[in-house]
């Protein structure tokens, strides 16, 4: 068996008249990510985790924002296609670790519903995932609530 560790990072700037997505979950808010796609911060950040465990390169690389196809894209859509590119060099995910930093709302009541779409999707128990959310104590662009920000480290093995 051989492991790798991958990490990820995403910002999306928060914009008034956008739905807020994290780990899937639309979070009631009235500002929301900006971004081509549904602007699943949680989500881009995972997936350049698990690519960058494999050494496949990043997000914006198998994705592209300037990709029409992508537009609006549900990235739960996403993190499937990139679960199918580790797979691909016969990788599978052993756990992943999320740190989600936002200033509001409180992320804490979605906390187990995001566990549970990430833990299906990748197709791990639910005891890999691991979601946590922080303010920054009202300091930096997520403390003026102008954005999010989420890191994600991953493990993935060959069997
Ligand atoms: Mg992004």
């Amino acid at each position: 068996m051989s492991l790798r560790v991958g990490i990820g990072q995403d910002v999306h700037k928060l914009v008034t008249g956008r739905p807020l997505y994290l780990g899937g979950v639309l979070i009631p808010h009235h500002k929301g990510a900006e971004a081509h796609s549904d602007g699943d911060t949680l989500i881009h950040a995972l997936c350049d985790a698990l690519l960058g465990a494999a050494a496949l390169g990043d997000i914006g690389q198998h994705f592209p924002d300037t990709d029409p196809a992508y537009k609006g894209i549900d990235s739960k859509i996403l993190l499937s296609r990139t679960l199918s590119l580790i797979r691909a060099q016969n990788f599978e995910p052993v756990n992943i670790d999320v740190v989600i930093c936002l200033q509001t709302p409180k992320i804490a009541p979605f906390i187990p519903q995001m566990r549970a779409t990430l833990a299906q999707i990748l197709e791990i128990p639910l005891d890999a995932v691991s979601v946590k959310a922080t303010t920054t104590e009202s300091l930096g662009f997520v403390g003026r609530e102008e954005g999010v920000a989420v890191y994600v480290v991953c493990l993935i093995m060959t069997l």
